[in-house]
């Protein structure tokens, strides 16, 4: 069986401790690899390596950092294919898939790309006699970045990118289920000219995380992850002083107004609602169309799509819809949130759970599964399924969709469909949700604006990637200078006489 590592001071190191976890193959439901779980002091070492490479990164000019942010985009477009199939290979997602989930991340690099813009400080001339200020960024020191299962390359590129970028080293702890695309984007950054120690991968698991929120050199900690993790990491990582930012789950509802476009508002569902089989902090899980004709008509629309659907490992082509859920425990979880589903009471329109594949009986497969008639009382709606599942929410009225959106807990990622001006610009101005789509199902931001959700999504300050990924990466000094040739005889006088 493979054994995965670390990535320290530009190189794989195995680990010392003896303590592994397994990685899964969730197609075949067989164990394809162990990874190591780091120690304190691993962790450590790899943090004390990493504050001796960051001085000299630190002090590398913007421009040349971003060069060799030029050659990191270069390579993972030359590896592409490669890439893609270690993130389908440990986390069962379709290759087409997959390359988005790089593609994602690779966009991230390229604004990383235009770094010195981004770091560019302020500058005012004659703020009194002979005065002036400026305020210039400087890096943090040494960051960390703890990242989810379900995005192995993207995620780890939004942390990693532009933290590089602005002069930090990174102690980055990818998903201990899919480590092994963060190792691979380590040595291409090597190979594009990112100095040894400057991106330290530490495997682990709470043993690390824990170490790492609690670390003296540790400036910032960048997560993203579960709702309840990303709470306790954000509460544990500030009270230590450090800055945080935490993104947590999700439970994205969809509006379908009468005046729709019922096919593209079903086609819309059925991709982000069961696209990478429902784990994306971004898809759709509840659709809420206004008016009974609208949910019948939608429900129409929906089951022969569904019914269509090809599920399946990411090994058997790429008109594969979906593949297999994380784990088996995630499995359990899913079924079990169906059969509460339909013990509270909730329609159930086409069911996923006895969902088996012929070669892959093994695999920690879900079939597409639709509810209608769910309420706001049941698990199914009050919990992040992260499977694919979609619950069908009748509404009577427009205002009761932008309520029920309003109350929930999550604030992430929302949606309406309409052909009406007017209620679109209504929802995008008065929903209380960080990341808005109008007729648009997943409205994940481009690069070049920031990424984050609202209320139990995301806690902390500043979004991720994007502008604000560089004021998160970076603190502000600002300078106010005087020279005494610049004020005229009685010129100081004169100003404060203005005052
Ligand atoms: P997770 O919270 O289980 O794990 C995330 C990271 O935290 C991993 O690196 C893991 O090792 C670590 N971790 C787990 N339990 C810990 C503990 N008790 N103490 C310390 N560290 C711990 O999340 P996941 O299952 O890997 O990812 C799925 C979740 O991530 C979903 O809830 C999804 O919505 C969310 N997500 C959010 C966003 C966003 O930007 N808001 C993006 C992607 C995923």
């Amino acid at each position: 069986m493979q054994e995965l590592t670390h990535w320290i001071n530009g190189k794989h190191v195995k680990g010392t401790t003896g303590r592994f976890t397994d990685v899964y193959n969730p197609a075949t439901g067989e164990v394809q690899a162990k990874v190591p779980l780091a120690s304190v002091a691993e962790l450590d070492a790899a943090v004390a390596d990493a504050a001796r490479a960051q001085v000299g990164w630190g002090a590398t000019n913007p421009q040349r950092r971003a060069r060799v942010m030029m050659k990191f985009a270069a390579l993972i477009n030359e590896n592409m294919d490669k890439l893609a199939e270690a993130v389908s290979r440990e986390h069962g997602k379709t290759l087409p898939d997959a390359r988005g989930d790089v593609q994602r991340g690779l966009e991230v690099v390229e604004v990383c790309m235009g770094a010195p813009a981004l770091l560019k400080g302020e500058y005012m001339n004659d703020g009194g006699p002979g005065i002036d200020l400026f305020s210039m960024r400087q890096p943090l020191g040494v960051v960390a970045g703890i990242t989810p299962f379900n995005f192995p390359a993207m995620i780890p590129l939004w942390k990693m990118a532009p933290a590089l970028a602005s002069g930090n080293a990174m102690i980055l702890k990818p998903s201990e289920r899919c480590p092994s695309t963060s190792l691979l984007l380590a040595e291409l950054l090597q190979q594009a000219g990112l100095p040894d120690g400057v991106l330290q991968v530490v495997n682990g698991d709470k043993e690390v995380v824990d170490a790492i929120l609690d670390h003296e050199v540790i400036q910032a900690v960048g997560f993203v992850g579960s709702t309840p993790i990303a709470q306790y990491i954000y509460g544990r990582a500030a009270s230590n002083g450090k800055r945080a930012q935490c993104f947590g789950g999700a439970k994205n509802h969809m509006i379908i107004m009468p005046d729709a476009d019922m096919d593209k508002a079903a086609d819309a569902l059925v991709g982000a609602g069961f696209g990478a089989a429902g784990e994306r902090c971004m898809a759709i899980s509840v659709a809420v169309p206004v008016g009974d004709k609208t949910a019948d008509a939608l429900i129409e629309r929906l089951v022969p799509r569904i019914e269509k659907l090809k599920v399946g490992p990411y090994t058997a082509g790429e008109d594969v819809d979906y593949g297999p859920l994380i784990t088996k425990a995630s499995q359990d979880r899913v079924k079990g949130l169906i059969t509460s589903g339909v013990n509270q009471g909730a329609t159930l329109v086409t069911d996923g759970r006895d969902f088996s594949i012929q070669g892959y009986e093994n695999g920690f497969f879900v079939g597409p599964t639709l509810f209608d008639n769910v309420t706001p009382e049941m698990d199914i709606y009050k919990e992040e399924i992260f499977g694919p599942v979609l619950s069908q929410v009748r509404a009577k009225t427009y205002e009761d969709a932008l309520k029920l959106t309003m109350d929930n807990p999550y604030g992430n990622g929302t949606a309406i469909f309409t052909a009406d001006g007017d209620t679109a610009r209504d929802f995008a101005s008065r929903v209380n949700v960080g990341m808005v789509g109008i007729n648009f199902p997943i409205p994940v931001p481009l690069s070049y604006f920031s990424f984050g959700g609202w209320k139990k999504s995301a806690f902390g300050d500043l979004n991720q990637y994007g502008p604000d990924a560089f004021r998160f990466y970076t603190k502000t000094k600002t300078v106010t200078a005087r020279w005494f040739s610049g004020i005229k005889e009685g010129g100081e006088f004169a100003f404060k006489a203005m005052d």
